[in-house]
This record gives structure tokens, C-alpha cells and sequence, in this order.
């Protein structure tokens, strides 16, 4: 599927230290090899890689997160804005508010009205579902069954063959009975054709609906996308009911839809109860296509939080061999900020089972904190004049020992000579030059 595709593709990218364009062209060929599988139009895949690498080029990578990391979560965002950002809602204008409802045959239309008249009921606004498909005696039969089974009233006319008087009787029976919403279910054929086009705009333009949906089989794939941009040429319908996506679904129709016809989705449905409708939601079906929710919270969290001036600063300091104090309980704050340490490290891919049932703690930085806060500035910034009365003074100032103090003078010591004997090699001619 698009999720395992996708892994593979960033697996190139693993270990590279930074994203640069010799990196990054054969995971974008990789990205779009794997959308087009999954039934994403070619141009729409095509637009989106090319957004995608633009926003990847040149991006620097922070410390916190690998560069295969940083290209999940620009996907994620490239994709859910290709699906349009946010939650579109229906539409519920009028008295009654009037739903139509369109599609192929067998897309899904009749369950999708029983799932949206169920959603709406619950809301306590008062529906009736109208039968409008003249053509198959079975389809009033199968709106009633549901109709009932819902607790909502059907609205038919066995002996009409005019969906448009049907439709227009069943709005004035609405009024007079005090439904707010009604909700029109039609014909499909099995393909588009020329009749079925002109009796649904016939009926849209007689009862000028707040809301026409389109309802579409995310299980055609390729052809969802052509029969939507059909249906909206001559209809111009206002949302898009993804139906069939618990199946064996590719989902590559929700990322075409949107871009092809520039409507929004506005529901998907996942089985044949009534129970399963769900609001859609752009970024959640990104998600779940990548399949990688914890690595785009980690990304999310890594990018809010970290101060790159702050780091460009240290970085500096640390070449100055100047690295002191102050710097060091900034580097500690910067961590902090990044959340719970236990939450963090298990976020990182195959950690969160192996760090389980072990115990990180917290408070391991707060007596470290508490006397870096007890120097003055200048034992800060000189951590060299640190004497044997000046340690005792801070061990009592911050409710710790001598011993602890000790410790930490020790590894602030060992630390600095890492950072010298980085900084001597990085200035050495030759080779190991790109070890600072
Ligand atoms: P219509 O011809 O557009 O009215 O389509 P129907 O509502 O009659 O649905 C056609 C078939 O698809 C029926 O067997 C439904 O039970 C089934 N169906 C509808 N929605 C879903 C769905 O979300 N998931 C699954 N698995 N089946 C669905
Ligand atoms: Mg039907």
C-alpha cells in the first residue's frame, strides 16, 4: 500500500545528514511512483512532488530529527494541503434546508442517505428522505427499509416517473410537516449518461438545493476522479461523499478529487452500517495514508520548539572553545521544551517498546539546573575560578551536595575538552575537517 511505498522512499534518505538535491531526487521519483500507484492522477502527483521538493530543498535539518523525518512531515503537509487543509461542514441553508444528492449507481448514495439522515437526526433537526429513483421499484423498497430502521420518514411516489414533481411534492410535504432538512436520494447508471445528466440538473435546478453532493466509490480508483469531474462540469456540486474506504480502498481518489474538480470532500464512509460516516478531515487522512503519526508529532514539536539562532549562537562559542555555563543550562531549557523525555525518545521510530519499562526520569536535570542557578554571572561565564569555598557555597545554595557539584564540574570539564579536541582537528589541514 501508499504507507509501506512511502517508507521505502524514505529510507533513501536515512543517515544523510542534510536534505540536498542529489539526496532528495530519487526519494521525490520514489514519492510519486508510489502516489501514482495508489490511483493519484498523474499531474495532481506530479504537482504535488515537485511542491514537496521545492519545500524540501534547502530546508536546514535540525539536529532533533533525521532528514527522512523532516521529508515525512512536509509530505504530510503538502499532502493534507492537496486535500484541502481543513474540515469543510454541510451546508444546512433554507426551510427546509435541501441535501441532493448524486452519483454513479451502486457508489453508494442509498446508504450514504440513511448514514447523513442518522448524523443529522442526531443533531435534533427533523429529516425526510425522499425517493427519487424512478427507475428500480427495489431502490424506494431499499430507502424505506433503511428509512425505518433509522427512525426517519420516506417520502416516495411508486406510480411518478418525474423526479423533478417528486422532489418538489416532497419539499412541500416538508414544509407543511415540519421537517427542517430534507434529504433527496436519486438515480445512478452504471456509467454517465446523457438522461441520467439532465434529470439530475432538471431536478437540481427545480429545487435549487442548499447542498448537491457527489457521492463517488473510492474503490474505482482512477475513474472516481473522471466521473466526479463529470458530474461537476454539468452540476457543480458543492462536496464530495468518499464512500467504500474500509475496503481495500487506495485512497488515492481523496488526494485527486480535490485538486482535479477544487471541491472539498465533505464525508467519508467506511461500511455498510449506518453508524459509519465520518466528517473528513485532510490532515487525518494524510496521516493515515502516511502511516506515521508519531514521527509528524515529533517533527512538529522538534520545529516549534527549537531555536535555531540559539544553537547557530552556541555552535560559535563552542568553536571559540567559549562554551560555558550559561550556554550549558540554555542547551538544557532547549530540551525541556521539547515535552516529557519519556514521551520524546519513545517517539522515535522502534523506541517507545524498548524504553517501556524503563524509567526516565524527569527530574534527572533539576538538581544540574538548581546550581548552574546558584552561580553568580561571573562563575557562569568562568567556570575556571570554581574553588573548593565557591562549590560549597553552591551545593548549599541548591539543596545538593558537594559531591554533586563535584560531578558536574567534572563532566562540564570533560565536555569542554570533547569540544577542544574537536575544534583542534576541524583546524587541522586534511581529512578531518567535517568532523566539527
Ligand atoms: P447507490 O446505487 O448509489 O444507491 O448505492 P447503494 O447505497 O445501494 O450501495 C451499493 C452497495 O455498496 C450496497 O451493497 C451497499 O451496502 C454498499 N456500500 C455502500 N457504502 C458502503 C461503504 O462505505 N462501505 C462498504 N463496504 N460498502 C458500502
Ligand atoms: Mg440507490
Amino acid at each position: 500500500n501508499l504507507s509501506t511505498k512511502l517508507d521505502k522512499a524514505f529510507k533513501t534518505l536515512k543517515g544523510q545528514g542534510s536534505i540536498t538535491e542529489i539526496n532528495v531526487a530519487a526519494t521525490i521519483k520514489e514519492i510519486r511512483r508510489a502516489l501514482v500507484d495508489a490511483d493519484v492522477n498523474y499531474k495532481v502527483a506530479k504537482d504535488v512532488t515537485d511542491k514537496i521538493k521545492d519545500e524540501a530543498m534547502g530546508r536546514d535539518v535540525l539536529t532533533t530529527v533525521s532528514p527522512g523525518q523532516l521529508m515525512t512531515k512536509i509530505v504530510y503537509d503538502e499532502l493534507t494541503q492537496l486535500m484541502g487543509g481543513t474540515k469543510e461542514d454541510v451546508v444546512l441553508k433554507g426551510d427546509p434546508a435541501v441535501i441532493l444528492l448524486s452519483g454513479l449507481q451502486g457508489s453508494g448514495k442509498t446508504t450514504f442517505a440513511g448514514k447523513l439522515a442518522t448524523f443529522i437526526k442526531k443533531q435534533n433537526r427533523t429529516v425526510l428522505l425522499v425517493a427519487c429513483d424512478v427507475y428500480r421499484p427495489a431502490a424506494i423498497d431499499q430507502l424505506k427499509v433503511l428509512g425505518e430502521q433509522v427512525g426517519v420518514e420516506v417520502y416516495s411516489e411508486p406510480e411518478n416517473k418525474n423526479p423533478v414533481e417528486i422532489s418538489q411534492n416532497a419539499i412541500a410535504y416538508a414544509k407543511k410537516n415540519n421537517k427542517k432538512v430534507v434529504i433527496i436520494d436519486t438515480a445512478g447508471r452504471l456509467a454517465v449518461d446523457e438522461q441520467m445528466m439532465k434529470e439530475i440538473e432538471a431536478v437540481k435546478r427545480a429545487i435549487n438545493p442548499s447542498e448537491t453532493l457527489f457521492v463517488v466509490d473510492a474503490m474505482t480508483g482512477q475513474d472516481a476522479v473522471n466521473t466526479a469531474k463529470t458530474f461537476n462540469d454539468r452540476l457543480n456540486f458543492d462536496g464530495v461523499v468518499l464512500t467504500k474506504l474500509d475496503g481495500d480502498s487506495r485512497g488515492g481518489a481523496a488526494l485527486s478529487i480535490r485538486a482535479v474538480v477544487e471541491k472539498p470532500i465533505k464525508f467519508i464512509s467506511t461500511g455498510e452500517k449506518m453508524e459509519a460516516l465520518d466528517m473528513f478531515y485532510p490532515d487525518r487522512m494524510a496521516q493515515r495514508i502516511l502511516g506515521m503519526g508519531d514521527v509528524i508529532s515529533l517533527v512538529e514539536r522538534a520545529q516549534q520548539q527549537f531555536d535555531e539562532d540559539e544553537a547557530k549562537r552556541i555552535n560559535q562559542k563552542i568553536r571559540k572553545n567559549q562554551f560555558n555555563f550559561d550556554d550549558f543550562l540554555s542547551q538544557l531549557e532547549q530540551i525541556k521544551k521539547m515535552g516529557n523525555l519519556k514521551d520524546l525518545v519513545g517517539m522515535i521510530p522502534g523506541m517507545s517498546k524498548a524504553i517501556k519499562d524503563v524509567d526516565i526520569d524527569d527530574d534527572a536535570f533539576k538538581p544540574i539546573e538548581s546550581i548552574i542557578k546558584s552561580m553568580t554571572k561571573q562563575e557562569r561565564a568562568t567556570p575556571e575560578i570554581l574553588n573548593g569555598s565557591r562549590r560549597r557555597r553552591l551545593a548549599k545554595g541548591s539543596g545538593t551536595d558537594i559531591q554533586q557539584v563535584n560531578n558536574l564540574m567534572k563532566q562540564f570539564e570533560d565536555m569542554r575538552k570533547v569540544m577542544r579536541t574537536m575544534n583542534k582537528m576541524s583546524s587541522t589541514k586534511g581529512g578531518m575537517a567535517q568532523m566539527a
